[in-house]
This record gives structure tokens, sequence and C-alpha cells, in this order.
């Protein structure tokens, strides 16, 4: 299989309308977890009072705003992965690159537990941010930095762990959203088997490589099992940033 004309019809189709919600969905996390102005406001107050305790009191008011947000978050991550999901379910290509039409899909539940997990991830940033504001804190009072510094520190830090969280998160979720959608439908529309689809090039990881097999002989797996390791699906059973797909074999 995979000629060169079908290997770029593939590359061309596969994830084709994603890019919008991973956009959208990574703009709210970066949002939700960097507000300048929150961050302003409890500094402000606090900075006069420059000691351990009270900056302990501002990193835990900041979070404590933060968690506020979070439920937006969910709602729109909700949203936003449930589109990615049936987008999906109406993308499932043939070898030939070709896109086959199959009845709407009825069970949405493999997106479910998905869904949660946002939760996790969302957690993971809080944490990952207060774990560096704390340190930024200490550090700054140890070496008796101004407020003033310090403040600046916080400000970038918050940024950048937002910043790349955003990007990861957003990436990775409405991907395999998309990917389980195109599962379902398999399930539901009895294909039995698939194939695991490269990028095949340069960039492509060792594991996706082993995953699709040598070309011209990519290796096939079972509908039935995907997502376990020896049916592998893009992301779920690879690594962040996976740009393969899946196609009917
Ligand atoms: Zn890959």
């Amino acid at each position: 299989m995979a000629t060169k004309k079908a290997r770029r019809l593939i590359d061309k189709k596969k994830y084709y309308g994603v890019k919008t919600a991973e956009k959208k969905y990574r703009k709210e996390i970066f949002n939700t977890f960097y507000d300048p102005s929150l961050i302003e406001s409890l500094l402000s107050e606090n900075l006069p009072f420059i000691q351990q305790e009270s900056f302990n009191e501002i990193v835990y008011d900041y979070f404590a705003a933060i968690n506020k947000r979070i439920v937006q978050l969910f709602e729109t991550a909700r949203e936003l992965l449930l589109d990615s999901f049936q987008k999906g379910s109406k993308r499932i290509l043939d070898k030939e690159g070709g896109v086959v039409k199959f009845d709407e899909i009825e069970d949405t539940a493999a997106i479910d537990i998905l869904i949660d997990q946002q939760l996790d991830y969302y957690e993971g940033v809080s944490q990952a941010q207060s774990k560096k504001v704390n340190q930024i804190i200490a550090d700054g009072l140890e070496k008796g930095q101004d407020p003033q510094k310090i403040s600046q520190q916080i400000h970038s830090s918050i940024r950048s762990i937002s910043s790349k969280r955003a990007m990861r998160i957003s990436r990775t979720e409405v991907v395999k959203s998309h990917v389980l959608g195109q599962v379902q439908t398999m399930k539901e529309a009895e294909i039995e088997e698939y194939n695991y689809i490269t990028s095949n090039d340069s960039k492509v990881s060792k594991i996706c490589r082993h995953n699709q097999g040598p070309k011209g002989r990519e290796k096939i797996y079972q509908v039935q099992y995907a997502g376990t390791p020896n049916n592998p699906l893009p992301v779920l059973n690879s690594h962040p940033n996976c740009r393969c797909t899946v196609v009917i074999r």
C-alpha cells in the first residue's frame, strides 16, 4: 500500500479542521493560567509586606482564583474535544487516501474519560506554576531581591509555563479525541483491521516508525483492540505531538 500519491492525500486530509480547535483550546488554557492583571492585583496589595508569609498568601489566593476559572475551561474543553471527536468520526480514510462515508456514530463514551482527564492536566499546570513561584519567592527573599524584581520573575515564569503547557495539552488532546472518533466509527461500522501511517519524513519518531512497520508492508492491527500496546494508536500509544494517523486496511 501507500504509494506516494496516497501518502500525500492522507497527509493532506488526516487532521483537516482540527487546527482551529487546537488553537482555540491553546488560547483558553493560556488565558486561564496566565492573567497578568490577576497577578498584578495580588502582588500590588502584598508587595509592601515582603515576608515569606505574605507571599505564601499571594500564592494561595492566586491559585484559588485560578481554580475557579478551571470550571469554565473544563466546559470549553468538553465542547472542543467532543467536536474533534465527531470530526474524527467522519474522517475515515482508506489506504488510497479517500474519505469513506459511514453512518454517524451513536456512542461517544470513549471520549468521556479523555474529557475527565483534562482536570488532571490542569492540576499539573497549577502544580508546576505553584512550585516555580514558591521557588522564586524563596530565592528572592534569600538573596534580598527587591519586590519589583521578584514580581517580574513571577510574571515571566507563570507566562512561560502557561504557554508551554497550553501548547502541549491542546495539540495532544485534540488529536487524541480525533483518533478516538475514527476508531469509534470503525468499530460501529464493523471494520476489522487498520494500518498505522506515519508522515514518512525524517522527523518521524522511532516508536511511530515501528508502529507503522516497513514501507509497503505496513503492520495490520485489530480495530477491536485499538489503543492497546499491540494495536497502537497515534498519540495514545506513541507520544505527544505525534502526526501519525490510521487508515482502513
Ligand atoms: Zn507518530
